[in-house]
């Protein structure tokens, strides 16, 4: 049905005759539609999409263009004049950036390449991730303060002014034209889209009513993907997979079609899913659709997605667009298309909802004009807007209301429409209609929610967000207007306020517990989420004077309201002490009802300290109505509630459950205590400073329900010895201490402006000061320490270089903030956000401090900043009457120190009250003008003694008496401090000739003279209790577990026997100055000596002998890729795998490592078995994974828990039992190869006779010719003990089994191989480690691993005693058939696929095997020479086939040496042997060099090779780093230096081998370029390069879509840092079937890339992930690190991340260290829940 241009043309000239040119356009569409979309039960979107856009849009842009679009469009774009705006719209998990100095709020966020080009890169950021949806704020002048332009949008601010009109660019009649093609578009999208009818199209006939139905599966927020997928299967039966791709769908795009045919059809199958998944919850939403509905629906979609991209050329065309969608209809009020859109959100799938919101944002959003148009249609429609969203059951982020965010956090916008459209009273009333459950006072009840009240209760939250998005920038300037409407919003959030004073009152339990705990976090809920909005509207009460003083009355009002009946019912009563006597009610906080929850209390707490901050309670009093306050009524309730506080500290709540400690908690935590607790501090201050501070004490005494002891003479006597109960003595104790603690914060905490002369840096400070006195803090605990603002800032990076040093971190652990020693001055013990526990940690650390300083160690209040003068007298609460008289009674109680009527805390503060109080009236006295009288006595006061008829003595005799009481050694130095203080004061008084103080009884005088002694009988106590510390901390040390304590001690023993055995090498005489050579007939002999080592289990030493019991090592042996050259390599069947020749790709290797721990074999194996036993009972029991699979043979070392799978044997070294040293006439390389040809042709000759035997055929066996002292009848005997014996075969089979993934068999041929191979591959590994870290071949490896080395080589060598002897001759054969052919061994690799070094290790471990028949008087050692030489050679020779020499000439020296001449004419003769098909070099200089390069490695494996085998020393010269390494190696190894010497010397038999090795088909096909092969020297493997900034990554990771789903977002990227493949982790998309499992992307992965092992970064997370098998996994930090020295796993804080080499570096080491299965054992032994997560679906 394609339109060819004729039918075009003529379509497109009917449309611009047209008189009704929408008729003509849908019915166009309803011809065309039906018969693109929707053509069968699959979706074929790419054929639709061409379709459409040939057959529907096509004939629209042409319309549109009056041209085709092909050149209209692109005219249209270069006429445009672009807006300056970014508003690039953001992908899920894209990072978004906010300058914490710049943006108005933390919503206004930059895209990645905005904020590359802008200036606040350079400032303070924060960086997130995108949740989806949003977009760049990139040139909006309202949301940045600085900067709102990056360098790209910056370019077009100076050419359009803000207000031209973008319709000028465009010619009239196209503005005709898009106006009607857009009004026509918009409406037909609009309507198919809001359409509900069945059987009917909007305004579009149905051409043919064919019988074709969809059946529709829509998503929802209940059922899970399991249960969809369950059903689906059930319902259409469909398979597994295609339920997964349907359910995948559904929750993407909200709603896919599962079933396609007649109607009948389809209902039965949504018949079937209803009916399934509607027993416990609503079920499912299904809907049988007819197809053209359906095919309309998605062309709806089309259409709105092509509006978008069409407006995108020009803002002339966006803005008409914008126009013909605001455009009211014929029914008035709501009926714009956009309104319509608005409305039936909520009845939206989601994939509908996304591309219409995609379109709003890149229309309405980006055009200023109608932006607020539209921000008036969004206010005026809010109310129904959120009731909608209310019902609906998609998450917010898919809800038009969620545009509340970009509209507005917009100050203008947000200004106007408070002012406009009275939009703060909207949301206020909106929020409180949708909790309409209330009590009988009218305040809200949480209680007994029912599931939906609940559900509706979370969604009604985002409310408050909304309101906090409109309060977040403050005004500049007040209209009247504003004030107005403020101020009503003001009275609407009272209203919203008075709800919540008082809910969830609480009675305190007695006798019985209570049954159920009662609903409390919902209350805590909505006054956290408030706090902010509360301190939002306090500051905006703070900008306009008129304002303050409405708000204040306003809020005092209510307040009455609240409580005007706060005396009703209880009676009234007088109290009186001293000489005071005032009227209050009787109330028990312990017996009535009493609310945590004072929201407007606390509000006028804060506008009364608003008054004093902004000086309007000065400036303006005869406005206020600050006479009519009474103030017993305003301290009632936050009194009661701390009062509460302190019981519940008492133990008196005990029987009210959890749920009141809680809200306890939360009342003082950081998130809620700023309009919570300080408030109701705040509310306390301003009671004491409007009222007699008597009176106030004395209704505090009474609410403390301690006004009886303190006011009866002689109660407290009568309270210690009368009452038994021990009970109450206690609990009245800690109220009394709760209550002095109470008069401490209300006289000391003066550091918020408006109640002290302070500001707010002043504040912040004094947070820090404290919280950074409990012990150095890392930034993020002192972010999380600190109260945030509406801004998310907590102001503390402004003062912490004031108060704080930062210290770097190390490889581990993070930076800290310390405390600068001079701050400790300003150190508060009883600040009042202390926790407990953070108090007496502090105190204790602010103790040790000044011990260490050899200071007193009392911490006496510090000096305090003056009240503002409205609370200015509440410090006279301190010296009145009943203070004093508290105090005293208190002082009296401890100066008889009888039985438990006083605590010595209760002492302590009454101390701290007495130096405060010295403190205040020292800085009085210090801050004396000459007039002014000092008001403040209180050392007079505290100098009288009572009077009659007590008599009791003054205050201050009281405390001369305690300085010397035995009992309180511990406060002494606080005594001594406050009798000081005392004196200074005296003094000042006399010297400022102020009113004397009256004479004092003691003799402070004297206390000087005493100073000195004291002074040194406190430096020896000091001393003493050093000493006592230490003895301490060394008892505790042993006390220790007993392993740990063994654990030192072995370690310690091993390292000396280490060391005394390695003393033997190198001091010995025999080796003192001789050359050392490592192999050969010339090698170095060695004296032997014992080697004694202790196990660990049984402590029991035992020298290592061949005929004793073995000893063996705990070892891991796993296989490894890190060496791969080959990451893609398809892994071969293990059965069949033939694995004597490694390929030099070195593509999967076996590793083995050990932890160095000994012990007797047959203690290790009862060791094992019994965890074996262990563990089974234990599976069989908790049914739970361990860190260690014991049925794959897993164990821990038991002494340091380091993951094993099988043990090493302990031998002597191998070689001497074989080596007959015999060195005379020994024979050339030439002819040692013909004899063990020879040897080789007769072994061959044997075996085929033996098979020919069996057929009685053995004439054979006489004309054999066997090769002179070659018998090979001849068995040796094994000279291993049985238990040795024993242990080789256990080694040998785990590294088989492991190696190779197979069933064990010790059977197997293929034992001996995977031995050598292990050997072989473990060497190659460390010498990769050395190089790589640039450190000598010997001398520097861990003892451990020395170990290993030295045990794995003896293994190795010995193993083929306990092996097939043929096999393993048949397998030496095989091997050196691959370099000395032979007729019977054909089709061997040829030189180029043969890594050399593992070659070697095999020929030189196999050939005891054979030389051991042969009795011809040729030395072993003299075999492993020539044997080495010639695989030498044949690497040479591979080295110069692959060497990709460059020959530049550009820093070649001509020296033409002679190894240079020699090496040239070895490549000249390889070109004759390739038949030239070798590249020309002749440069001598570079192929030596290139030859020295390539060979290194070789030879630096194979020194540690013999090293180990031949336990030769190595020379001092290879042990250190110096010239001429590439010397000292050859002559270590019995090399020449010139290499090619050795084919000089041997050059008769080695020319024929060479042109055998060259004349290999597989040569050829390199040589003429047809394969690829392995040059050398090859590089070693590092983990991939990463990034500097994080955020690379996070954009690199929003860019990936999941690979399996066409082009869906992955959720939880992963980053394979070993070879940089991005995966989809944790995802049903990307499970794949490993070994019959259903796994994850990464645990897939390791299985190509790691051989099971992998490495991750989790980007989202910022996380490393390690994976080791399917089980066994854990999480590690990322090498990435803020500025503040910490990780951001989770990226939670949003710091800037950078990457941190030296600890990248570190996760490489443990890499190729092969440690990371290792370090997951550790990690899963310190945290046990790290083992119960599934790693496999990761
Ligand atoms: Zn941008
Ligand atoms: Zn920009
Ligand atoms: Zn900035
Ligand atoms: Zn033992
Ligand atoms: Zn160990
Ligand atoms: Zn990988
Ligand atoms: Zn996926």
């Amino acid at each position: 049905c394609l339109l060819n241009l004729v039918v075009l043309k003529r379509l497109l000239y009917k449309w611009l005759q047209a008189n009704d040119l929408q008729k003509e356009v849908y019915q166009h569409l309803a011809y065309y539609v039906p018969k693109i979309y929707c053509r069968g039960p699959n979706p074929a979107p790419q054929r639709e999409d061409m379709l459409a856009q040939h057959v529907l849009l096509g004939p629209m842009e042409w319309y549109l263009c009056g041209e085709d679009p092909a050149f209209g469009f692109p005219k249209l774009e270069q006429a445009n004049k672009p807006s300056h705006l970014c508003g690039r719209v953001f992908k899920v998990g894209e990072p978004t950036y906010s300058c914490r100095d710049c943006a108005v709020d933390p919503t206004c966020v930059l895209c990645m390449e905005c904020f590359l080009g802008s200036i606040h890169r350079e400032h303070r950021y924060r960086m997130t991730t995108s949740g989806g949806g949003g977009f760049c704020d990139c040139g909006d002048t309202e949301a940045w303060k600085e900067g709102p332009y990056c360098q790209k949008h910056e370019l077009n601010t100076s050419e359009t002014p803000e207000e031209e009109d973008p319709l000028v660019h465009l010619p009239e009649d196209m503005v005709a034209r898009a106006y009607n093609i857009f009004a026509i578009t918009l409406k037909y999208a609009v309507d198919i889209l809001t359409w509900e009818k069945e059987n009917e199209l909007p305004g579009l006939e149905m051409i043919e009513k064919s019988d074709t139905y969809y059946c529709m599966l829509f998503n929802d927020e209940v059922h899970t993907y399991e249960q969809v997928i369950y059903t689906l299967q059930k319902a259409v039966n469909c398979t597994q997979k295609e339920a997964i791709g349907f359910a995948t769908t559904v929750d993407r795009d909200g709603r896919r079609s599962v079933r396609y045919g007649d109607f009948q059809y389809c209902d039965q199958a949504k018949s079937v899913i209803v009916r399934n998944t509607s027993r416990q919850t609503k079920p499912l939403k299904v809907q049988v659709m007819h197809s053209s509905i359906v095919a309309h629906q998605s062309f709806g979609l089309k259409l709105l997605t092509w509006l978008g991209s069409v407006i995108g050329y020009s803002d002339g065309l966006r803005r008409i667009l914008c126009q013909v969608g605001l455009q009211e209809g014929p029914d008035g009020e709501n009926s714009s298309l956009v309104d319509k859109l608005m409305l039936y959100d909520s009845k939206l799938w989601k994939g509908a909802r996304n591309v219409y919101h995609q379109l709003f944002m890149s229309s309405l959003l980006m055009d200023l004009k109608y932006k607020k148009l539209f921000a008036i249609r969004f206010a005026r429609n809010y109310e129904r807007l959120q009731s909608d969203f209310m019902k609906d059951d998609h998450d917010r982020e898919f809800s038009i209301a969620d545009l509340s965010i970009q509209i507005f956090t917009v100050p203008s916008l947000a200004r106007m429409l408070i002012t406009e459209e009275n939009l703060m009273t909207t949301i206020i009333k909106t929020f409180m209609d949708h909790l309409r459950h209330r009590d009988i006072q009218g305040r809200f009840q949480f209680e007994r929610y029912t599931a939906l009240q609940a559900f509706k209760f979370r969604r009604v939250q985002s409310l408050i967000l909304d309101l906090k998005y409109v309060l977040i920038s403050k005004p500049t300037e007040w209209s009247d207007e504003l004030r107005h409407k403020f101020l009503e919003g003001f009275d609407a959030f009272l209203e919203l306020l008075k709800c919540m004073q008082g809910m969830d009152p609480i009675t305190r339990q007695v006798g019985q517990h209570i049954e159920m705990e009662p609903e409390w976090e919902a209350a805590f809920t909505l006054q956290m989420k408030l706090t902010l909005v509360i301190s939002m509207i306090q500051d905006w009460c703070a900008l306009d004077e008129k304002v303050l003083i409405e708000a204040y009355k306003k809020c005092l009002t209510v307040l009455m309201q609240c409580h005007s009946g706060f005396t009703d019912g209880e009676q009234p009563i007088v109290l009186s002490m001293c000489g005071h006597s005032v009227e209050t009610i009787r109330y028990c906080v312990s017996q009535e009802k009493v609310s945590i929850h004072l929201p407007v209390s606390r509000l006028l707490a804060g506008l009364h300290v608003l008054l004093s901050k902004t000086e309007v309670a000065y400036k303006f009093p005869e406005l206020l109505p600050l006479s009519e306050l009474s103030p017993p009524m305003l301290i009632e309730h936050p009194l009661r509630c701390l009062v509460l506080c302190a019981q519940v500290h008492a133990g008196m709540w005990r029987r009210n459950g959890f749920s009141l400690v809680n809200q306890i908690y939360y009342y003082h935590n950081v998130k809620c205590r700023r309009e919570m607790f300080d408030k109701d501090i705040v509310m306390l201050q301003t009671g004491v400073s409007m009222m007699d501070p008597n009176h106030f004490l004395m209704i505090m005494l009474s609410r403390f329900e301690l006004y009886q002891i303190f006011s009866t003479p002689d109660y407290g006597k009568r309270f210690s010895t009368e009452n038994t109960n021990k009970d109450v003595v206690q609990q009245n104790n800690t109220l009394i201490e709760e209550m002095l603690y109470l008069i401490i914060m209300i006289v000391g905490e003066r550091f918020s402006p408006g109640i002290g002369q302070v500001n707010a840096t002043d504040e912040i400070k004094r947070e820090i000061i404290h919280q950074l006195s409990i012990r150095p803090m890392a930034h993020s605990e002192l972010v999380k320490a600190l109260p945030e603002d509406e801004n998310r800032e907590t102001g503390m990076e402004s003062v912490i270089e004031e108060v704080a040093c930062f210290k770097k971190p190390g490889l581990t652990g993070r930076g800290l903030y310390e405390l600068k020693p001079e701050c400790a001055r300003n150190f508060n013990l009883y600040f009042y956000h202390f926790s407990r526990a953070e108090q007496s940690k502090a105190e204790e650390a602010q103790r040790k401090l000044k011990r260490q300083n050899r200071e007193d160690t009392a911490l006496p209040p510090p000096a305090l900043p003056p009240f503002c003068p409205l609370f200015a007298s509440l410090v006279n609460i301190l010296q009145s009457d009943v203070m004093l008289c508290i105090m005293g009674t208190i002082l009296q109680w401890a100066v008889e120190h009888n039985g438990y009527a006083w605590s010595e805390s209760m002492l302590q503060r009454v101390l701290h009250l007495l130096g405060m109080a010295l403190q205040e009236e020292k800085q009085h006295l210090e801050n004396l003008s000459e007039e002014n009288v000092v008001t403040f006595t209180f050392t007079q006061k505290i100098s009288r003694p009572g009077e009659a008829p007590n008599n009791s003595p003054s205050i201050l005799a009281m405390l001369e008496t305690l300085q010397n009481a035995p009992h309180l050694e511990v406060h002494k130095d606080m005594i001594r401090w406050i009798l000081k203080t005392f004196n200074t004061i005296k003094k000042l008084r006399e010297s400022s000739s102020a009113s004397p103080v009256a004479e004092t009884e003691g003799n402070i005088m004297e206390e000087s003279s005493r100073d000195k002694d004291k002074a040194e009988r406190k430096r020896k106590a000091e001393i003493a209790r050093l000493r006592r510390e230490k003895i301490m901390a060394q008892m505790s040390e042993m006390q220790r577990h007993f392993i740990n304590e063994n654990k030192e001690l072995f370690q310690q023993t091993l390292e000396e026997l280490d060391t005394s055995t390695s003393g033997v090498h190198e001091n010995s005489p025999v080796i003192s100055d001789a050359k050392l050579t490592a192999l050969g007939p010339e090698q170095t002999r060695v004296a032997e000596h014992r080697q004694v080592v202790m196990c660990i289990l049984c402590q029991e030493e035992q020298e290592v002998k061949v005929d004793s019991r073995a000893m063996v090592l705990a070892a891991f042996i796993q296989r490894s890729t890190v060496l791969s050259k080959n990451r893609n390599k398809i892994t071969p069947d293990p059965e069949k795998y033939d694995p004597l020749f490694m390929h030099p790709d070195l593509s999967c290797g076996t590793h083995t490592g050990s932890c160095g721990h000994i012990m007797h074999a047959h203690c290790w194996q009862r060791y094992f078995d019994a965890v074996q036993a262990k563990e089974q009972r234990r599976q069989q029991r908790l049914r739970v994974h361990t860190s260690y699979d014991v049925e794959n043979g897993e164990f821990l070392c038991p002494l340091c828990e380091c993951l094993s799978n099988t043990v090493i044997p302990l031998l002597p070294p191998p070689r001497v039992l074989f080596n007959r040293l015999d060195f005379s006439g020994q024979p050339n390389l030439t002819q040692w190869i013909k004899t063990i040809s020879q040897q080789i042709k007769a072994l061959y000759l044997l075996r085929d006779e033996d098979c020919a035997s069996n057929s009685g055929n053995s004439e054979k066996m006489d004309q054999l010719q066997l090769p002179e002292g070659f018998r090979p009848d001849f068995k040796p005997k094994n000279p291993y003990s049985e238990s040795i014996k024993e242990m080789l075969t256990t080694f040998g089979t785990a590294t088989y089994k492991v190696g190779l993934k197979v069933h064990p068999n010790e059977e197997d041929p293929r034992v001996p191989i995977m031995c050598w191979g292990s050997c072989a591959y473990t060497i190659q590994t460390i010498e990769r480690i050395l190089a790589d870290e640039d450190k000598p071949l010997f001398g520097h490896l861990p003892c451990r691993q020395d170990d290993c080395l030295t045990s794995l080589t003896r293994f190795a060598a010995a193993h083929w005693t306990v092996s097939s002897l043929s096999a393993v001759q048949g397998h030496f054969c095989t091997l050196l058939a691959s370099l000395v052919p032979n007729e019977k061994n054909g089709n061997l690799p040829c030189i180029l696929d043969i890594d050399m070094f593992h070659l070697l290790v095999s020929l030189v471990l196999s050939f005891p095997a054979i030389h051991c028949q042969d009795f011809s008087g040729v030395s072993l050692g003299t075999g492993d020479l020539h044997l080495f030489h010639l695989v030498t050679m044949a690497h040479i020779v591979q080295i110069l086939l692959t060497s990709s020499t460059e020959e530049n000439g550009m820093d070649q020296e001509n020296t033409n040496s002679e190894e240079e001449v020699a090496v040239l004419t070895l490549y000249k003769f390889l070109c004759q042997c390739t038949g030239s098909a070798l590249k020309e070099i002749s440069s001598g200089w570079h192929l030596w060099r290139n030859l020295k390069a390539g060979i290194m490695p070789f030879l630096r494996c194979s020194a540690l090779f013999f090293h180990y085998l031949n336990g030769v020393p190595a020379p001092s010269e290879i042990q250190v780093n110096g010239t001429n390494q590439f010397e000292h190696l050859c002559s270590y190894l019995s090399l020449p230096n010139n290499l090619t010497c050795l084919f000089q010397e041997n050059s008769d038999i080695l020319n024929k081998l060479i042109e055998s090795w060259c004349s290999n088909n597989e040569v050829k096909r390199y040589l003429e370029g047809k394969r690829h092969a392995i040059s050398y020297a090859r590089e070693s493997n590092k983990l991939i390069d990463l990034p500097d900034d994080y955020s690379c990554l996070i954009n690199q990771a929003s860019n990936f879509s999941c690979p399996k789903s066409g082009g869906d977002k992955s959720r939880a990227p992963t980053l394979c840092l070993v070879c940089g493949t991005m995966l989809c982790s944790q995802s049903y998309c990307c499970q794949t079937e490993l070994e019959g499992e259903d796994v994850g992307a990464c645990t897939a992965h390791t299985y190509t890339c790691g051989s099971g092992v992998g490495i991750f970064l989790r980007v989202r997370e910022c996380q490393v992930l390690f994976l080791a098998g399917k089980t066994k996994g854990c999480f590690y930090p990322p090498p990435y690190l803020d500025d503040y020295g910490e990780t951001d796993q989770g990226l939670r804080r949003g710091n800037p991340l950078h990457l941190c080499k030296e600890r990248f570096k570190k996760i490489q080491k443990l890499w190729q260290q092969h440690s990371i299965t290792e370090e997951i054992g550790h990690a899963q032994e310190a945290n046990q829940t790290l083992v119960g997560i599934d790693w496999q679906h990761l």
